[in-house]
């Protein structure tokens, strides 16, 4: 396995010929080893019959511990899997885990149309994006061929998403795989009863495919190996997921056991892991809103300790919210803070003579500020000045926000203290008020120090401007 870009270099065509957009060969392995770039972006590495052993060892030698399956089609095709570390802090974990929410084909067309809608168009605004659902789950609870490729069809129809068929019979998964050709849906499941059968419609139809095995890594070892000998690549995990007791303390035990075999090189089960929390619905909770609870509690563990993708069933905003919020966090790569683009923001609809701010880059800090600005109706300038998407207090104190790099972000921001505003001040925020004087130097500009928490901006601001 190659770790560093100094290896990567060596597989490469070393002529810096600058193709891949990177200024040299150096450069490009460094995008290899953070996963920014692809071998497929060096073209002399792809087009050159020469260089075809060494980017089939590249290639290799790139590969993460625990394989990338990927699930539909398109822009909204979900990678699962592909991480290459059991603790986040070690490098990043990559391919969020993935939440597919079920609908079942005994349902009325009605209310499946209604229920896929809400899955596609579930949307949750966080520090500058929006945390989407990732697929639909279609549960063959009828066990009838024809009334589930009715509803794969209607789930197909009215989504992007790419889906799931779930059945343990082969005949309704054959009927739900001809409605969705060409959709590359995942396949639930090949079990030790039906898995000749299930393994032959994954390679016939050359689609994705989860071996399951309740609470028995053994089992589970031996379908995957199976299916691996005959040919299949992308293979999903199902250990089982025990809702509540002793079994989930099991299922906790499985999912540790699976990754930390994977990563330390047992390829013969380093494959993605399917979570259940819907299993909470079936944990004999009578009231919905403990089983919604129980359901995320499950979603949060398993999100935590290693599921690369779940099916899900509450959809209530207090099991959602912390679903997507939870998975956004964990799987943010610790080495590069959130950022958002360093430049001039409009708050509301600022005049010449609207005060001008400026904040960090660091998308906590930017979006706290623009909140409580835009929230109060204050109509302003908002610089986000590039610290290297660290906060102000820090950045201030380390030597990313300094007096010339405020100047060079209004610089590049074209933004023109002089002409575009009557007034040729700015508002600096009070954890910075060090910087005051060397502002004053450096823009020519009279620096007004605003208070230390951007919440109190609007009491700030009915004092203290116009200035
Ligand atoms: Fe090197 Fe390939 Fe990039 Fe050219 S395209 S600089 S050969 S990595």
């Amino acid at each position: 396995k190659i770790n560093s870009p100094l290896e990567a270099y060596k597989y490469l065509p070393q002529t810096n010929c600058g193709e891949c957009g990177q200024p040299t060969c150096m450069a490009f392995a460094s995008t290899l080893i953070d996963r920014s770039g692809k071998t497929t972006d060096c073209p002399p590495l792809i087009k050159e019959k020469k260089y075809a052993k060494k980017l089939a060892e590249l290639d290799r030698l790139l590969a993460p511990e625990i394989r990338q399956v990927t699930i539909g089609v398109g822009e909204r095709a979900a990678n699962i899997g592909g991480d290459d570390v059991l603790y986040r802090h070690k490098l990043t974990f990559f391919n969020k885990t993935k939440m597919f929410f079920d609908v079942a084909d005994n349902m009325d067309e009605a209310a499946i149309v209604e229920r896929v809608k809400k899955i596609s168009d579930y949307k949750k605004f966080y520090v500058g994006r929006n945390l989407l659902l990732d697929g639909v789950a279609i549960r063959a609870a009828s066990n009838d061929p024809a009334k589930f490729a009715a509803a794969v069809k209607k789930v197909i129809e009215n989504t992007e998403l790419p889906v799931i068929l779930c059945s343990f019979n082969p005949a309704v998964l054959k009927a739900g795989l001809e409605v969705a050709k060409g959709k590359n849906p995942l396949l639930y499941a090949a079990n030790k009863d039906n898995w000749k059968e299930v393994g032959e419609l994954a390679l016939e139809y050359n689609v994705p495919v989860v071996v399951s095995a309740f609470n028995d890594l053994d089992g589970l070892k031996t379908l995957a190996k199976t299916f691996a000998e005959a040919g299949i690549k992308d293979i999903v995990l199902d250990p089982g997921t025990y809702p509540t007791g002793k079994g989930l303390k099991d299922t906790f035990t499985n999912f540790l056991k699976i990754r930390r075999a994977g990563i330390m090189g047992d390829t013969e089960i380093a494959y993605p892991i399917m979570a259940m929390p819907l299993t909470a619905w079936m944990a004999g909770i009578a009231d919905p809103v403990s089983a919604s609870y129980w359901e995320t509690v499950l979603s949060s563990i398993f999100t935590i300790r290693y599921g690369d993708i779940m099916l899900l069933h509450s959809m209530e905003p207090y099991a959602t919210m912390p679903e997507v919020h939870l998975a956004e966090t964990i799987y943010t790569d610790p080495r590069s803070p959130v950022a958002v683009d360093s430049k001039m923001y409009k708050v509301g609809n600022p005049t010449a003579d609207s005060p001008v701010l400026f904040t960090t880059n660091f998308a906590l800090t930017y979006y706290t500020v623009e909140s409580d600005l835009a929230s109060n109706g204050i109509d302003c300038w908002l610089l986000a000045v590039n610290t290297d998407g660290i906060g102000v207090e820090a950045a201030a104190a380390g030597g990313q926000l300094t007096a010339d790099k405020v100047k060079d972000a209004f610089e590049k921001s074209g933004f023109d203290l002089k002409s575009d505003v009557t007034h040729n001040s700015v508002v600096i925020p009070g954890l910075a008020a060090r910087l005051q004087g060397d502002i004053e130097d450096k823009l020519n500009v009279k620096v007004m120090v605003g208070p230390m928490d951007s919440g109190r901006l609007p009491g700030w601001m009915e004092k203290n401007w116009p200035p």
